[in-house]
């Protein structure tokens, strides 16, 4: 036993895992790999509390491959994840750490590709299944065997399941698994809603919690940049050109803004792209890839969309929008500073905002501290720290190579050394401004010009502030394709905020996050843009539905 594997090995895990475990390159268990993995191991139920980046695939993937019998073809765990990336992440870890453990194979089963082959590799014998709640209860539907061979179920990410809406789903599976099974839930915070469940479905759990908060979030540099919303797009540009990132993610609220942000990085020449729900499965995937692989530098991304990515590359995220909460928050910069590495984190905040940026220090724990924009100076310095980095190396041996040439070009030309590369300079940089003044023309903002006060407020794209009241008149905002707006007669003097609605809708339509667009709170009355497709089921099912203890009665709204 080597040094460094004395802490996985420890376990006394089936020796083939150990080896996968080891050819993965982890040296030792993460804290709760540590406490997580004998309690699997011994067959109790579970509740794990950890943030994300802390490890918790192998605390329950390497148990429960211990514990399956790979010579019998059927399948023997099950693992819930709320979503397709993360379903698909968690199957390819089972099969990194099952490479050397012949005849175990694990199937992936989630909404958006044919139900038939995923039916079929259940039914081949892969021990291992890795699903969606939404897609497993359509499967259940067709089969309502499929599962009775499970005997160890794990909940990833429980939390935002719920979130998601699988809460009925989650109730039709429990009842098709054996009741004598082994259950696991993992989960980054235990609402009620939560410790229901694992009183309901858990058999005598063994409690493990993990206070990663403060060190997942010291190993990333936190800062925040007061701007106006309109005004996002030529802070984000401003910068990207000093800071030195490798990969970086961009966080909003909406479909639309990743594609729009998306375009304009891409249009100043970034390696970008946009990653939404609306993006086919396959094409998130190459996105995905081509950031790990450096064909990508920038991915803008809303929240549902990024949930569970693991690129080591990342080094930045910049939350162009305001996260919904203190722990989307963490989570979203959880996506840099993976596994201990160092990462940086940016908040963009208009001033209504500032109560929010509040909120997430106080539950956090740190100070996230101002910066300014880069003024010309630094955006100055920046660029010529970039030219030399990419011209040294070619110093080297160019004079060997094109010093003829430049003697000879000289000489035809007329003109001194100097000047003919003072010329191609301009040309290798594409004319790019590289002197104070021409950089304080091309810029579009002047440097340090944060808004202060909320008297300069301007209307936002995602209000989630209650307006100052009715009379505020507004340019019409035009809807999103595939919306409807509706209204509902309570507003602010009902106590009403955003979130309230938010949360009411998520509750109890079942919608994912994204699925809602603007939400706009006025003093007597309230507007949410919700998705047109199944609008009718949807009011239908938020009929009864109370708000700050008053019926919400949301209705289609008509501007004439
Ligand atoms: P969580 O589910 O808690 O968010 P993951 O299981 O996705 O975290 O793990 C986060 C990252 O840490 C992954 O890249 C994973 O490969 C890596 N990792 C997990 N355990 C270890 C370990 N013991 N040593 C090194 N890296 C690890
Ligand atoms: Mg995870």
């Amino acid at each position: 036993m080597t040094q460094e594997t004395g802490g996985f090995a420890a376990f006394n895990l089936n020796p083939n895992i150990l080896a996968a475990v080891i050819a993965t390159g982890y040296e030792e268990p993460s804290a709760i790999q540590q406490q997580s993995i004998p309690i699997i191991m011994a067959g109790h139920d579970m509740i794990g509390q950890a943030q994300t980046g802390t490890g918790k695939t192998a605390a329950f993937a390497l148990p429960i491959l211990h514990r399956i019998d790979p010579a019998k073809r059927e399948p023997q765990a099950l693992i819930l994840a709320p979503t397709r990336e993360l379903a698909l992440q968690v199957a390819t870890a089972f099969e990194t750490y099952a490479k050397q453990m012949p005849g175990v194979t694990v199937v992936a089963v989630y909404g958006g590709a044919p139900m038939g082959p995923q039916l079929k590799a259940i039914r081949n014998g892969a021990q291992i299944v890795v699903a969606t709640p939404g897609r497993l209860c359509d499967h259940l539907r067709r089969d309502e065997k499929v599962l009775s061979t499970v005997n160890h179920l794990v909940l990833d990410e429980a939390d935002e399941m719920l979130k998601l809406g699988f809460m009925d789903d989650l109730e039709v599976i429990f009842k098709a698994l054996p009741p004598t099974r082994q259950t696991v839930l993992f989960s980054a915070t235990l609402p009620q809603s939560i410790r229901a469940i694992a009183e309901r479905h858990l058999r005598d759990p063994q409690h493990v919690k993990i206070q990663t908060k403060t060190q997942t979030v010291t190993a990333i540099e936190q800062a925040h940049l007061l701007v106006h919303a309109d005004q996002k797009t030529s802070a984000v540009l401003s910068l990207l050109e000093v800071e030195d990132f490798d990969a970086l993610i961009m966080f909003v609220r909406t479909k639309q803004a990743t594609l729009d942000l998306a375009s304009a990085l891409e249009a100043k020449g970034y390696k970008a792209a946009a990653l939404n729900g609306d993006i086919a499965q396959n094409q998130r995937e190459r996105v995905i890839e081509s950031l790990k692989d450096g064909r990508l530098d920038i991915v803008v991304a809303t929240d549902v969309a990024a949930r569970g990515l693991d690129v080591p590359r990342i080094t930045h995220v910049f939350n162009v929008d305001m996260p919904y909460d203190p722990e989307s928050y963490v989570h979203r910069i959880g996506r840099t500073g993976r596994a201990g590495r160092e990462g940086r984190a940016l908040l963009l905040v208009t001033p209504r905002e500032r109560r929010m940026l509040q909120v997430i220090e106080r539950v956090t724990g740190q100070k996230v501290a101002e910066v300014r924009l880069p003024d010309a100076q630094a955006v100055l310095d920046a660029r010529i720290k970039k030219l030399t980095n990419s011209l040294s190396p070619l110093v080297a041996d160019a004079e060997s190579t094109h010093g003829d040439l430049l003697d000879r070009l000289t000489v035809d030309i007329g003109c001194t050394p100097r000047a003919l590369a003072a010329a191609l300079l301009r040309k290798a940089t594409n004319a790019q401004a590289l002197t104070l003044a021409a950089i304080e023309k091309e810029r579009p903002l002047v440097p340090n010009n944060a808004p202060r006060g909320d008297r300069s407020d301007r209307p936002e794209r995602t209000g989630d502030r209650p307006d100052r009241g009715d009379r505020e008149r507004r340019a019409p905002v035009p809807l999103a394709e595939g919306r409807a707006r509706c209204r509902t007669a309570l507003g602010a003097r009902d106590g009403i905020a955003a979130k309230n609605l938010l949360g009411a809708i998520l509750n109890e339509g079942g919608l994912a996050r994204e699925a809602i667009g603007r939400i706009q709170v006025r003093d007597s009355f309230s507007l949410v843009e919700l998705p047109e497709d199944g609008l009718e089921r949807l009011l239908t099912k938020l009929k009864d539905t109370r708000v700050a203890g008053k019926q919400l009665k949301l209705r289609r709204y008509r501007e004439d």
